[in-house]
């Protein structure tokens, strides 16, 4: 059975890179009938955010990607936070110990230090290796404090598997002996990968590329254990242009930020599982895949190794298309707070602004700017009328208001099609085109050249009092 795991460090934020990580890990998952995995990574103290694992509860659920096992579900190979599995790391350390494949290491840290040299790299010497066991067991004795490091083979080299970028061949001599336990006794990422993945019967990691150079590491881990490597699948990062990846620091947004810049999470899942994955076969040229369309046809082999760009552009476009195929009642149930905020005056009829705007935007935030104006005329200037194709100018458009007023003032019921009968006939009876009429209305009902919906529309919209109310000012 296939078994993936999304083991996200809780930093309480979902960077895209992430995101795609997480839908990846999950898509084979659920294309393979399998199970996924949630794990919670937080053995770096220093890197821990209060409420951060919530965060990753949350969007995954917002996102619709469900874990069969984790923190909170439980199951069968927990617990499902590491730091709740501290004991067995140390236990799994002295087995390695044990099989000849690890050693404690003493090395205070100036002298640790000393190894470094000015430009940081060099690894660690090997020192400790040398240490026999008397001497060893004096220092425990002592209560020195010591961290459990991996034996890298010194000659020879490791090969491995990645599905995405083939076999990889690196001389065991490049490999430093990387700590395993820190001397607070928590497990690195490294060391603790491992162990899990073992543990937890993952078949296939996936992964960011970052990850790539220590696999021969955690490949000789495994052996060293004699455990089955899993299938390795590292991804391309996911890039702000062509030379560097996106990042917080700079400002990229994270899903969360999206999500609060109006993207709905259908858009942006969509979008971000094809940065970097292609449809193959009959689906190769489709852009457009529900999420349980793409568990259907998600193949490992449509994963791509060039990195690709994060392009905002292209994001609202596959949001504007999301926002424009919904149905109107999922539109108005996903607009109505943004409706809300834009438009508080008490009895305009949110639920008729909304086929109007649903049209017009790429996003929820660009409901708000186009429909401003019904809750309040912000700015106002008589320059609107002055329109060519519609042959109006200031002058005749004071006239047409002046025509328009007692109409709509008469008007026995105030519908559409009430109002717009009365403007159409007022425009036939004066020998005018509709234009003449229907521009000065709605430029003195919405002081834009740009509205979503027409003049008649608007005057349904805003009611008797105010439309009388605006016409009469735009008449000033
Ligand atoms: N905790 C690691 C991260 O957040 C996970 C890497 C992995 O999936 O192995 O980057």
């Amino acid at each position: 059975e296939v078994r993936t795991r999304f083991a996200p460090s809780p930093t309480g934020y979902m960077h895209i890179g992430n995101l795609r990580t997480a839908l990846y890990t999950w898509l084979i998952a659920r294309h393979q009938g399998g199970k996924f995995i949630l794990r919670i990574e937080d053995t770096d103290q220093e890197r821990f955010v209060e409420g951060a694992t919530e965060v990753i509860y949350k969007t995954l659920r917002q996102c619709g990607l469900d874990w069969d096992e984790g923190p909170d579900l439980g199951g069968p190979v927990g617990p499902y936070v590491q730091t709740e599995r501290r004991d067995l790391y140390g236990r799994y350390a002295e087995l390695l110990i044990e099989r000849g494949h690890a050693y404690r290491c003493f090395c205070t840290k100036e002298r640790l230090d000393s190894l470094h040299g000015e430009d940081g790299l060099g690894g660690y010497d090997g020192c400790c290796r040398k240490l026999s066991a008397a001497e060893i067991d004096e220092k425990l004795a002592a209560g020195v404090p010591y961290v459990i490091r991996q034996k890298i083979p010194a000659e020879g080299q490791t090969t491995f598997h990645d599905v995405v970028f083939g076999d990889i061949t690196v001389e065991n001599a490049t490999l430093d002996d990387q700590v395993l336990i820190k001397s607070d006794g928590l497990p690195t990422y490294n060391f603790a990968n491992v162990v899990d993945d073992h543990l937890m019967g993952i078949t296939h990691v996936v992964r960011g590329s970052e990850y790539l150079s220590s696999a021969p590491k955690y490949n000789l881990l495994y052996e060293g254990f004699g455990w089955a490597v899993p299938t390795y699948v590292h991804c391309s990062p996911v890039m702000r242009d062509a030379h560097n990846k996106m990042s917080k620091r700079h400002g990229d947004p994270s899903y969360q930020d999206l999500i609060a810049q109006g993207y709905l999470s259908e858009a942006v899942e969509n979008y971000v599982t094809l940065l970097g994955w292609s449809p193959r076969g009959e689906y190769a040229e489709r852009e457009f895949f529900t999420l349980s369309e793409l568990a259907e046809i998600f193949d490992i082999g449509g994963i791509s190794k060039s990195p690709a760009v994060f392009d905002i552009e292209k994001l609202r476009y596959f949001n504007a298309n999301y926002l424009r195929s919904m149905s109107p009642e999922d539109f108005y149930a996903g607009a109505e707070s943004y409706l809300r905020e834009a438009v508080r005056t008490p009895g305009i009829d949110l639920r008729l602004i909304a086929p109007l705007v649903q049209p017009r935007c790429d996003t929820w935030l660009d409901i708000a700017p186009q429909v401003d104006f019904f809750d309040a005329l912000r700015s106002y200037s008589n320059e609107l009328y002055c329109h060519k194709k519609m042959k109006t100018d200031e002058a005749n458009s004071l006239e047409a208001l002046k025509l328009v007023l007692p109409v709509l003032e008469g008007l026995g019921e105030w519908s559409y099609d009430a109002i717009h009968d009365a403007l159409i006939g007022l425009a036939e009876q004066n020998g005018l085109k509709n234009g003449r009429i229907m521009w000065p209305v709605r430029t003195a009902l919405s002081g834009k050249a740009v509205t979503p919906g027409g003049a008649v529309e608007i005057c349904h919209i805003l009611g008797r009092d105010e439309t009388l109310r605006r016409i009469r000012r735009g008449m000033e």
